[in-house]
This record gives structure tokens, C-alpha cells and sequence, in this order.
């Protein structure tokens, strides 16, 4: 699905001797790699505080520790996303709340949103699922309006502009009050280990954080809070702020990937293939040269012809790697049912589990390989 390899090749030299620099120095944790990674970081998100941790699941448990929720409150997020999303609020003893998504982006559904908000409603987890921004125009608003907090998951999406109705820019992660971040190795912006990152504007929140990621010390051995021990390694950063200066040349690459599969799959009447969603004319359905609202975490089809599950078979016989991402909703999980939820509120993550299947995306995919794909995915759903 990815090709780590081919894209370390090509920044070997000065990946390789950043880490050098860091076993030279013996400074392992919280050294200067790591200062220089952070303010690298804030600079490109335009930002006002970065705090790296240990992973991006650790990064939304502790975003979602800042903001002092207690036990019962309700924070909503999407039936469709990774495990981790929903995981850091139930183990935070506060109410996981999922719901349903629309059905050409992914994301978050606004109705869906709107009807699930209750008293008891303290924060929103939009997640910009597969590189895609969510519709934030509309979770900012509805959040002012209810008194919400806004946790961005931006775990698929780093790098990715969200345009407003206004025509202002902005990267998502740092539009609502908070947003998280991995550096998951296969991520848009991978370390060679774990790591993760913590995205505010808020002052206030960040200070917070800081002492919760550092055992709740604000002053070195007098604890104020119970904190973590989260921590980005090092050599993690030195081998990040390496990457990060490619990171825009990286989102390019998977944007040339999406395009050529688009036109591609274009003709082929049991395939739907991915939006963007520009705001002018939202979900135009293009991936123009100004798109920059998707940055293609995974490219995902949508098989309309019952075949998605054989084309998965017959794409891995083929030597094609390929996922389903995700095979079940999280409100059939065992782990995160609820006799709140009503089947007929997840008609879009109902059908789409059956629908989706993801083809391999990263910065390497050249031309022949492109072709290659596509012809075996067109001929096989045509068949
Ligand atoms: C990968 C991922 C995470 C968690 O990141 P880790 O670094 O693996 O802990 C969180 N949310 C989403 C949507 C992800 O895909």
C-alpha cells in the first residue's frame, strides 16, 4: 500500500545524518531535535503551539484530558474512522456518541450532528477521514452556537487546506480548539517509529497539555494533574523535520496519484471515485491543481456492483495490495455498541463497509504501476 523504502532512498543523506547528529549528541529525549521539529511544525501549520507526543492516539487521549470533561459527558464522533478516534473517549470514562457520515466524502454529516447533540453534549471529533477536510464551516458553527469543544483528528490529513465560505485558508488540525496528529510510519508524515502531535491556538489548552503529556508537572516533581508519559523520541524528530520540508511535494504526489486513478475509473459505470471538496462548489468532484483540501491519506473507491469483496481477493492473487478500510462500522463493534444507536441513523456506514476498498497510495506510484492497477481493477468490475 505504501513504499517507505523508495521514498527514504531519495532522502537518505540527510535523513541519515540528522539521526547521526542525534547519536552524537546523546541528547535522546527532549532535546533539541525535538524543540527545532515543534517550531519547524508550527511554522508550516501556522499555528501557535505544537506539542509533540509519544503517538496519535495518545495525542487525541490528551487533547481530550485538556479540555476537564467529566464522566458522562457526551462527545460525539464518526462511525467511520480507526478504532482510536472513539477508543481515548471511552477509556476516558466520558460518552462516545457516534454518527453517521455523508456519503461522497466521508466525513462527518452535518444533520447527523445536528440531531445528536443533547444537554449532555460537550465536544466534536470531526476526523478529515482518508486526507479530506471535513466541513468545518458548518462543526465551527454549530459548535459556537452549543457551546462545544472541537478536537480535529487530523491523523489522515496533515498538510490539507480547508478554504471557508469566506475564502480564507487554513490547514486543518488547527481550526478547532484542538487538533491531533500521527507519525504512524505509513502516515502522510511518517517518523521511522511512533509519534504523534498536538496542534492549538489556544494558550491557555496548551499550557494544559504541556504538563499532562509530562506526568501533570507544571513545576519539575509537584504534579497538579494526573498526566502521561508521552513523549516524541528524538531521533523521531530529527527524522520528521527532515521530512517535513517535503511534506508539500509529498501531498502533490498522492494529488498526481488520485488524478490519474480518477480519470482512469472515470468511464467504468461500477465505480465511484473520490471527491474534494472545494467551497465554492462543495464536493465538485474534481481534483483540480488548486485542490489542496485532499491529501489522499488513501484512495478509496466506493464498488457499486456487489464485487468489492472478490476484487479484494482478486487483487491480492494479483500481487496488487489493496484494503478495506474500515470492514465494520464502529457502532457494531463489540466493544462500542449502545442502545442508543438505531440502525436506520447509519444508512451511509451500513452500506458503505460493504462498498469500500482502498488501492495503494503513497509518494512513489509512477505511471506503469498506475496503469498497471487500474487496468486489472477495470477489467476484473467490468467483467
Ligand atoms: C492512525 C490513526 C490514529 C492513531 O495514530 P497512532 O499513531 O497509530 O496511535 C488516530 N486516528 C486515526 C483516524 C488514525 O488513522
Amino acid at each position: 500500500m505504501v513504499d517507505l523504502q523508495g521514498q527514504y532512498a531519495k532522502i537518505k543523506e540527510t535523513v541519515d545524518a540528522s539521526i547521526e547528529e542525534v547519536l552524537n549528541s546523546s541528547a535522546y529525549i527532549n532535546g533539541p531535535y525535538v524543540h527545532e521539529f515543534q517550531a519547524a511544525l508550527e511554522d508550516y501549520l501556522n499555528v501557535k503551539h505544537v506539542i509533540p507526543c509519544a503517538n496519535g492516539t495518545d495525542a487525541l487521549q490528551i487533547a481530550v484530558m485538556g479540555l476537564g470533561l467529566e464522566q458522562g459527558d457526551e462527545v460525539i464522533t464518526v462511525d467511520f474512522t480507526f478504532a482510536a478516534t472513539v477508543e481515548v473517549i471511552a477509556l476516558l470514562k466520558l460518552t462516545p456518541v457516534l454518527i453517521d457520515i455523508e456519503p461522497d466524502t466521508f466525513n462527518i454529516n452535518i444533520d447527523a450532528l445536528k440531531k445528536a447533540i443533547t444537554p449532555k453534549t460537550k465536544a466534536i471529533v470531526p476526523v478529515h477521514l482518508f486526507g479530506l477536510c471535513a466541513n468545518m464551516d458548518a462543526v465551527v458553527e454549530i459548535a459556537k452556537e452549543h457551546h462545544l469543544w472541537v478536537i480535529e483528528d487530523t491523523a489522515h490529513a496533515i498538510g490539507a487546506n480547508y478554504t471557508f465560505k469566506d475564502g480564507k485558508k487554513q490547514k486543518v488540525g488547527t481550526i478547532g480548539d484542538v487538533g491531533t496528529t500521527s507519525f504512524f510510519p505509513s502516515k502522510n508524515l511518517g517518523c521511522y517509529g511512533d509519534g504523534g502531535a498536538i496542534f492549538t491556538n489556544n494558550d491557555e489548552l496548551a499550557h494544559t497539555i504541556r504538563g499532562i503529556v509530562n506526568h501533570g508537572m507544571y513545576k519539575r516533581y509537584y504534579h497538579d494533574v494526573v498526566g502521561v508519559n508521552s513523549r516524541l523520541d528524538s531521533i523521531q524528530a530529527a527524522v520528521l523535520k527532515a521530512k517535513l520540508s517535503h511534506l508539500d511535494t509529498y501531498c502533490n504526489a498522492r494529488r498526481d496519484a488520485a488524478r490519474y486513478y480518477n480519470k482512469n475509473f472515470a468511464e467504468n459505470p461500477h465505480i465511484i471515485t473520490p471527491t474534494t471538496r472545494s467551497n465554492a462548489t462543495p464536493n465538485c468532484g474534481q481534483i483540480c491543481a488548486t485542490c489542496d483540501c485532499h491529501v489522499f491519506h488513501q484512495y478509496t473507491l466506493k464498488i457499486t456492483n456487489g464485487k468489492r469483496d472478490a476484487l479484494h481477493q482478486y487483487l491480492l492473487e494479483q500481487g496488487i495490495p489493496n484494503a478495506i478500510y474500515y470492514p465494520v462500522q464502529l457502532h457494531q463493534q463489540k466493544a462500542y455498541q449502545d442502545d442508543r444507536y438505531r440502525e436506520e441513523d447509519f444508512k451511509v456506514t451500513n452500506k458503505l463497509v460493504e462498498m469500500v476498498i482502498s488501492l495503494p497510495m503513497h509518494t512513489e506510484l509512477d505511471e506503469d504501476q498506475l496503469t498497471f492497477i487500474t487496468k486489472k481493477v477495470n477489467d476484473f468490475v467490468l467483467k
